[in-house]
Protein backbone atom coordinates (compact mmCIF):
# COMPACT_ATOMS: atom_id res chain seq x y z
CA UNK A 1 0.00 0.00 0.00
CA UNK A 2 1.16 3.70 -0.63
CA UNK A 3 3.35 4.98 2.09
CA UNK A 4 0.08 7.18 3.61
CA UNK A 5 1.25 6.98 7.43
CA UNK A 6 4.58 8.05 6.49
CA UNK A 7 3.62 10.68 3.83
CA UNK A 8 1.39 11.75 7.11
CA UNK A 9 3.61 12.71 9.51
CA UNK A 10 6.27 14.18 6.89
CA UNK A 11 3.88 16.96 6.34
CA UNK A 12 2.59 17.21 10.12
CA UNK A 13 6.13 17.53 11.11
CA UNK A 14 6.85 20.22 8.76
CA UNK A 15 3.44 22.20 9.93
CA UNK A 16 3.10 25.10 13.02
CA UNK A 17 0.98 23.95 15.77
CA UNK A 18 -1.38 26.58 14.74
CA UNK A 19 -2.08 25.54 11.32
CA UNK A 20 -4.86 22.77 10.79
CA UNK A 21 -4.43 19.96 7.78
CA UNK A 22 -7.32 19.43 5.61
CA UNK A 23 -6.08 16.04 4.35
CA UNK A 24 -7.91 15.78 0.88
CA UNK A 25 -9.13 12.45 -0.10
CA UNK A 26 -10.77 12.65 -2.98
CA UNK A 27 -10.70 10.10 -5.69
CA UNK A 28 -8.78 7.83 -3.03
CA UNK A 29 -10.45 4.63 -1.26
CA UNK A 30 -11.10 4.44 1.97
CA UNK A 31 -8.61 2.26 3.32
CA UNK A 32 -6.19 5.17 2.51
CA UNK A 33 -8.37 7.85 4.72
CA UNK A 34 -8.39 4.77 7.55
CA UNK A 35 -4.23 4.87 7.28
CA UNK A 36 -4.19 8.67 8.11
CA UNK A 37 -6.81 8.26 10.61
CA UNK A 38 -5.52 5.31 12.43
CA UNK A 39 -2.55 7.96 12.48
CA UNK A 40 -5.28 10.60 14.40
CA UNK A 41 -6.05 12.79 11.41
CA UNK A 42 -9.42 13.43 11.54
CA UNK A 43 -10.26 16.02 8.74
CA UNK A 44 -10.75 15.36 5.45
CA UNK A 45 -11.48 16.74 2.09
CA UNK A 46 -13.74 15.84 -0.59
CA UNK A 47 -14.61 17.52 -4.01
CA UNK A 48 -18.11 15.76 -5.00
CA UNK A 49 -21.08 15.39 -3.59
CA UNK A 50 -21.60 11.70 -4.30
CA UNK A 51 -18.00 10.32 -3.02
CA UNK A 52 -18.22 12.26 0.29
CA UNK A 53 -21.29 10.61 0.96
CA UNK A 54 -20.62 7.30 0.04
CA UNK A 55 -17.73 7.94 2.27
CA UNK A 56 -18.97 9.21 5.35
CA UNK A 57 -21.63 6.47 4.68
CA UNK A 58 -19.16 3.77 5.57
CA UNK A 59 -15.81 5.92 7.43
CA UNK A 60 -16.21 6.75 10.57
CA UNK A 61 -18.66 9.26 12.37
CA UNK A 62 -15.57 11.67 13.79
CA UNK A 63 -14.47 12.61 10.76
CA UNK A 64 -14.74 15.84 10.05
CA UNK A 65 -15.39 16.38 6.53
CA UNK A 66 -14.61 19.73 4.43
CA UNK A 67 -16.56 20.50 1.24
CA UNK A 68 -13.68 22.32 -1.01
CA UNK A 69 -14.83 21.81 -5.20
CA UNK A 70 -17.35 23.63 -6.90
CA UNK A 71 -20.85 22.80 -5.15
CA UNK A 72 -24.41 23.65 -7.41
CA UNK A 73 -26.76 24.67 -5.16
CA UNK A 74 -28.92 21.30 -6.10
CA UNK A 75 -26.48 19.90 -4.46
CA UNK A 76 -25.96 21.74 -0.88
CA UNK A 77 -29.28 19.60 0.75
CA UNK A 78 -27.50 16.44 0.43
CA UNK A 79 -23.96 17.42 2.20
CA UNK A 80 -25.33 19.48 4.89
CA UNK A 81 -27.14 16.84 7.33
CA UNK A 82 -23.39 16.19 8.10
CA UNK A 83 -20.91 18.58 6.31
CA UNK A 84 -18.36 20.28 9.19
CA UNK A 85 -17.37 23.09 6.42
CA UNK A 86 -18.02 24.20 2.83
CA UNK A 87 -14.93 25.66 2.12
CA UNK A 88 -15.86 27.18 -1.64
CA UNK A 89 -18.83 29.54 -1.30
CA UNK A 90 -18.71 32.22 -3.94
CA UNK A 91 -21.89 33.58 -4.50
CA UNK A 92 -25.17 34.75 -2.20
CA UNK A 93 -26.98 32.38 -4.16
CA UNK A 94 -25.11 29.36 -2.52
CA UNK A 95 -25.02 31.08 1.00
CA UNK A 96 -28.71 31.68 0.71
CA UNK A 97 -29.23 27.82 -0.08
CA UNK A 98 -26.68 25.89 2.71
CA UNK A 99 -28.50 28.88 5.09
CA UNK A 100 -31.97 26.88 4.19
CA UNK A 101 -30.90 23.65 3.95
CA UNK A 102 -28.82 24.10 7.28
CA UNK A 103 -31.85 25.47 8.96
CA UNK A 104 -34.06 22.00 7.89
CA UNK A 105 -32.27 20.07 9.52
CA UNK A 106 -31.44 22.36 12.48
CA UNK A 107 -27.68 22.62 12.13
CA UNK A 108 -25.20 25.77 11.55
CA UNK A 109 -22.90 24.90 8.65
CA UNK A 110 -19.26 26.65 8.69
CA UNK A 111 -18.96 28.04 5.45
CA UNK A 112 -15.58 29.94 3.85
CA UNK A 113 -15.63 32.34 1.40
CA UNK A 114 -13.44 31.71 -1.72
CA UNK A 115 -11.64 34.61 -3.46
CA UNK A 116 -10.02 34.46 -7.17
CA UNK A 117 -6.67 35.86 -7.00
CA UNK A 118 -4.71 33.76 -9.13
CA UNK A 119 -4.46 34.37 -13.24
CA UNK A 120 -6.37 31.66 -14.46
CA UNK A 121 -9.59 32.66 -15.95
CA UNK A 122 -11.26 29.48 -15.42
CA UNK A 123 -11.23 29.46 -11.81
CA UNK A 124 -13.96 29.56 -9.73
CA UNK A 125 -14.18 32.31 -6.68
CA UNK A 126 -15.21 35.89 -6.00
CA UNK A 127 -12.92 38.66 -7.31
CA UNK A 128 -12.14 40.94 -4.18
CA UNK A 129 -14.33 43.37 -5.23
CA UNK A 130 -17.38 40.77 -5.67
CA UNK A 131 -16.94 39.57 -2.09
CA UNK A 132 -17.37 43.48 -0.46
CA UNK A 133 -20.19 43.74 -2.35
CA UNK A 134 -21.69 39.97 -1.35
CA UNK A 135 -20.26 41.64 2.11
CA UNK A 136 -21.77 45.31 1.78
CA UNK A 137 -25.72 43.88 0.61
CA UNK A 138 -25.58 42.55 4.19
CA UNK A 139 -28.54 39.55 3.98
CA UNK A 140 -25.55 37.39 5.40
CA UNK A 141 -26.29 39.07 8.51
CA UNK A 142 -29.38 37.46 8.76
CA UNK A 143 -28.53 33.80 7.93
CA UNK A 144 -28.54 31.52 10.99
CA UNK A 145 -27.21 28.39 9.85
CA UNK A 146 -24.10 29.50 8.52
CA UNK A 147 -20.95 30.60 10.22
CA UNK A 148 -18.35 32.52 7.83
CA UNK A 149 -15.00 31.53 9.51
CA UNK A 150 -12.83 33.11 6.97
CA UNK A 151 -11.84 32.66 3.18
CA UNK A 152 -10.66 30.03 1.20
CA UNK A 153 -8.16 30.31 -1.83
CA UNK A 154 -5.80 28.59 -5.10
CA UNK A 155 -2.78 29.97 -6.05
CA UNK A 156 -2.16 29.95 -9.76
CA UNK A 157 -0.97 26.75 -11.00
CA UNK A 158 2.81 28.23 -12.07
CA UNK A 159 6.38 26.97 -10.97
CA UNK A 160 6.99 30.88 -10.48
CA UNK A 161 7.08 30.98 -6.66
CA UNK A 162 7.14 34.62 -6.36
CA UNK A 163 4.07 34.72 -8.29
CA UNK A 164 2.27 32.02 -5.61
CA UNK A 165 3.76 33.93 -2.79
CA UNK A 166 2.42 37.65 -4.02
CA UNK A 167 -1.08 35.85 -4.30
CA UNK A 168 -1.30 34.50 -0.64
CA UNK A 169 0.28 37.83 0.64
CA UNK A 170 -2.81 39.32 -1.38
CA UNK A 171 -5.10 37.19 -0.01
CA UNK A 172 -3.78 37.30 3.52
CA UNK A 173 -4.15 41.20 3.33
CA UNK A 174 -7.58 41.33 1.78
CA UNK A 175 -8.74 39.19 5.12
CA UNK A 176 -7.38 41.69 7.35
CA UNK A 177 -9.72 44.36 5.62
CA UNK A 178 -12.53 42.24 5.49
CA UNK A 179 -11.68 41.18 9.09
CA UNK A 180 -11.73 44.90 10.28
CA UNK A 181 -14.67 45.62 8.20
CA UNK A 182 -17.09 43.55 8.67
CA UNK A 183 -16.28 40.83 10.97
CA UNK A 184 -13.88 42.65 13.99
CA UNK A 185 -16.19 41.02 17.01
CA UNK A 186 -16.48 37.99 15.29
CA UNK A 187 -14.18 35.27 16.74
CA UNK A 188 -15.67 32.44 13.87
CA UNK A 189 -13.60 34.64 11.25
CA UNK A 190 -10.30 33.58 11.61
CA UNK A 191 -9.56 30.69 8.80
CA UNK A 192 -7.08 31.45 5.72
CA UNK A 193 -7.55 27.84 4.14
CA UNK A 194 -4.40 28.30 1.32
CA UNK A 195 -1.42 25.67 0.44
CA UNK A 196 -1.80 22.81 -1.59
CA UNK A 197 0.50 20.01 -1.96
CA UNK A 198 3.16 22.17 -3.84
CA UNK A 199 3.07 25.51 -2.18
CA UNK A 200 1.93 24.79 1.27
CA UNK A 201 5.12 26.00 3.03
CA UNK A 202 5.05 29.11 1.23
CA UNK A 203 1.20 29.40 2.49
CA UNK A 204 1.94 29.05 5.98
CA UNK A 205 4.73 31.66 6.03
CA UNK A 206 1.68 33.90 4.42
CA UNK A 207 -0.08 33.00 7.55
CA UNK A 208 -2.37 30.29 6.44
CA UNK A 209 -4.63 28.44 9.20
CA UNK A 210 -5.93 25.58 7.81
CA UNK A 211 -3.51 23.68 4.50
CA UNK A 212 -5.50 21.30 2.04
CA UNK A 213 -2.75 18.95 1.30
CA UNK A 214 -3.70 15.79 -1.02
CA UNK A 215 -0.74 13.95 -3.25
CA UNK A 216 1.79 14.99 -0.86
CA UNK A 217 0.13 12.37 1.67
CA UNK A 218 -2.02 10.26 -0.43
CA UNK A 219 -0.21 10.00 -3.90
CA UNK A 220 -1.20 10.52 -7.08
CA UNK A 221 -5.11 10.76 -7.82
CA UNK A 222 -6.38 8.13 -10.20
CA UNK A 223 -9.44 10.11 -11.97
C1 LIG B 1 -7.57 18.72 -5.01
C2 LIG B 1 -7.54 19.97 -4.22
C3 LIG B 1 -6.52 20.20 -3.27
C4 LIG B 1 -5.36 19.26 -3.02
O1 LIG B 1 -4.40 19.36 -4.03
P1 LIG B 1 -3.00 18.58 -3.93
O2 LIG B 1 -2.15 19.28 -4.91
O3 LIG B 1 -3.27 17.16 -4.28
O4 LIG B 1 -2.49 18.74 -2.54
C5 LIG B 1 -6.60 21.37 -2.51
N1 LIG B 1 -7.60 22.26 -2.68
C6 LIG B 1 -8.57 22.08 -3.59
C7 LIG B 1 -9.64 23.10 -3.71
C8 LIG B 1 -8.57 20.94 -4.39
O5 LIG B 1 -9.55 20.78 -5.29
Amino acid sequence: MYPVKENLHRVLDTLPAHVRLVAISKYHPADYIMAAYEEGQRVFGESHEQEIRTKHETLPKDIEWHFIGHLQTNKVKYIVPYITMIEAVDSLRLLREIDKQAARVDRVVKVLLELHIAEEATKYGLSKEDCMMLLDDGEWRQMKHVSICGLMMMASLTDDEQQIAREFQEAADFFDVVKQRYFHDDPQFCERSWGMSDDYQLAVGHRSTMVRIGTAIFGPRVY
